[in-house]
């Protein structure tokens, strides 16, 4: 099974990728989870990528094609999430194999900004908390291991401004790049995550 799934930040889709590749034993492969990585282990590419995240825009298309050819080199199946993110990447995927469906989680932009300032992440262990919709016990420390929860620079209103921004620039010729292609499903994100999940798994098991 080769996926796609893509929505705005904050859509919830990171949270159905993780649900979908767990129920159909496919690879999760999220290019900002293996830029964070790289920025947090100060690898060369996370040396190169750092500016871009945090000023929210786009890492160059070259080392974001390049990143994901030699991952995919390396699985079966996939769900991509956070890739693509233009028009351009979508080509350069498609010359790499062919995506078996694009899962659309859609959000209101209002939504979204809601969603996304209030993520609180713990730098130690990574684990992700959210002032309204899962607040840790004690008010910024993680449930975890105790640490000080911080907000990531782009989960930052000016950063979500601009990377919604990029979004809706992008979205329309994606949107269209994969309707052409019949894998498009649109699917309502402002649902609860396990109804949200049932509609997805109906269409996967057409597959
Ligand atoms: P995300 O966690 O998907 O919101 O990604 C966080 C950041 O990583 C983005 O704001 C970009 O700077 C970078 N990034 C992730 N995926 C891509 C991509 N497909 N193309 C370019 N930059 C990306």
């Amino acid at each position: 099974m080769k996926l796609i799934i893509f929505g705005m930040q904050g859509s919830g889709k990171g949270t159905q990728a993780k649900k979908i590749a767990e129920k159909y034993n496919i690879k999760h492969i999220s290019t900002g989870d293996i830029f964070r990585e790289n920025v947090k282990n100060q690898t060369e590419l996370g040396k190169k990528v750092v500016e871009y995240m945090n000023k929210g825009e786009l890492v160059p298309d070259s080392l974001t094609c390049e990143i994901v050819k030699d991952t995919l080199n390396k699985v079966d199946g996939f769900i991509l999430d956070g890739f693509p993110r233009n028009l351009f990447q979508a080509e350069e995927l498609a010359k790499m194999l062919d995506i078996d469906k694009v899962i659309n989680l859609k959000l209101t932009d209002e939504e979204a900004v809601k969603r996304i300032s209030g993520r609180r992440s713990c730098q130690a262990c990574g684990a992700v908390f959210h002032t309204l919709f899962n607040p840790p016990k004690q008010e910024n420390v993680c449930d975890i291991c105790k640490e000080t929860l911080i907000q990531r620079d782009d989960d930052k209103e000016e950063a979500i401004r601009k990377r919604l921004e990029l979004y809706h620039e992008n979205e329309r010729k994606l949107l269209d790049f994969y309707q052409a292609r019949g894998i498009l499903v649109n699917v309502d994100g402002v649902r609860p995550i396990d109804v949200i999940f049932d509609d997805i798994c109906n269409v996967l098991n057409e597959i």
